[in-house]
């Protein structure tokens, strides 16, 4: 049981969910609600970032699990000053570490997400994209100003960061860095009048960016691309990278299992038992014809493989996986009563059953899962459904069969 369920909500997960789902569901969320992406949706950034903070930390979690938000604002891990900003969350999820303002001669990466259809990772394809980012300002060469204008920084003598002191408790304090506001973490500022009236003493401007992006076949969901150098420029600094994050549509017709394409594939029964034809339009537009053996019987949920027309192996694009096709046999729901004694003639004959004298008969009805829980519910002894007396009943479908049993290729 868990206090409030308030920042599992906000990443679409259950309290037990793995902390891999949270993952997952953290980074989809993140990319889409990023201020690149979504401007306007700030404060949603800002709540997936303190949710997924808060939850994959097994410390702040326990505390958030016992007494939900007002806890973990309240400073039982010490206060609100030891979470991180969103963009810190966002770069360490993506790049695997904090980055601060203090430049480690690199400056931050721009992540973005690209859709793409199961077409596009079969053929490949190129993409382009327009994005915003910084670069250095040419009219004053990344200085900000006149050559010489800068200054130390009063506020963070040249620092950048600024030390604060919180009181947590009585005789408590905790002390936190943050970057200096007056020059944005720089250690250094520029006087109004000396500024480069181009980038306002930013250094920086931002610009418009045209790119082309190289989908290889046989790409794969969350697959990364990343264009080196390609990222925001800041002075002093070796520029970022522009990370692409590949995100797999669902296709309607194929499944996509590494280099195995699954397809479903309805037959009549009449097709089942007396042989068919099928025409399989392929991901890069052409059609093959598959067909069953002369007086083979096809199973229903039967599996078969076609070696040569799955995805594209990303290692060697000419060689391609196993198209894997599952069958569905639509039964009739009667047959002509004259019909039955012919058909029963051709089939193989089941044993005659041995009814014993004192056999009871019973009616069988269609069954239902309403049915079936209608059928225990006098029972108030137990109230967990589905144990009695060792009778289990799976109404799952049948999900172990999905798999290949043979391979027909000849
Ligand atoms: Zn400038
Ligand atoms: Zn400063």
């Amino acid at each position: 049981m868990v206090f409030e369920t308030k920042f599992y909500d906000i990443l679409g997960v259950t309290p037990d969910c793995s902390a891999e789902k949270l993952k997952k569901a953290y980074r989809k969320m993140a990319l889409k609600y990023h201020p690149d992406k979504n401007p306007n949706e700030g404060e949603k950034f800002k709540q997936i970032s303190m949710a997924y903070e808060v939850l994959s930390d097994p410390e702040k979690k326990a505390i958030y699990d016992e007494g939900g938000e007002a806890a973990i604002k309240q400073g039982g891990t010490g206060g609100a000053d030891v979470f991180h900003s969103p963009m810190d969350i966002f770069h360490m999820f993506f790049n695997g570490g904090f980055s601060t303002r203090k430049c480690e001669r690199r400056s931050g990466n721009l992540i973005h997400t690209l859709s793409v259809s199961l077409e596009d990772l079969y053929n490949g394809t190129k993409r382009k994209l327009a994005l915003q980012k910084n670069v250095i300002c040419e009219s004053c060469e990344g200085v900000g100003g006149k050559r010489g204008a800068s200054h130390k920084c009063a506020p963070c003598r040249g620092t950048g960061v600024i030390t604060k002191v919180q009181k947590t408790a009585p005789g408590m304090v905790h002390q936190y860095e943050e970057p200096c506001r007056t020059c944005r973490g720089l250690g250094e500022t520029i006087d109004d009048k000396d500024r480069c009236k181009e980038c306002s003493g930013r250094k920086t401007v931002r610009v418009r960016k045209l790119l082309e992006v190289n989908i290889k076949k046989g790409m794969v969901d969350e697959q990364r691309i990343v264009l080196q150098g390609e990222g925001n420029q800041e002075p002093n600094c070796r520029p970022g990278d522009i990370v692409l994050v590949l995100d797999e549509k669902e296709h309607p017709v194929f499944k996509r299992n590494g280099t195995d394409l699954f397809l479903n594939l309805q037959l009549q029964l009449s097709e089942a038992l007396c042989g068919f034809q099928k025409v399989i339009p392929t991901l890069d537009g052409r059609n093959i014809l598959i067909q069953s053996h002369p007086g083979e019987v096809i199973k229903h949920l039967s599996t078969k493989c076609v070696i040569g027309e799955g995805m594209p192996l990303s290692s060697i694009p000419s060689e391609k996986g196993r198209l894997l096709i599952q069958f569905v046999v639509v039964f009739p729901n009667s047959l002509p009563v004259e019909l039955v004694s012919v058909i029963r003639e051709h089939l193989p004959s089941p044993p005659a059953p041995i009814i014993p004298e004192d056999c009871e008969d019973v009616q069988m009805l269609d069954y239902t899962i309403d049915q079936y829980q209608n059928a225990f519910r006098d029972d108030d002894t137990n109230d967990e459904a589905g144990c009695h007396s060792g009778f289990t009943f799976d109404h799952r479908p049948n999900k172990e069969r999905v798999h290949v049993k043979a391979c027909n290729t000849s």
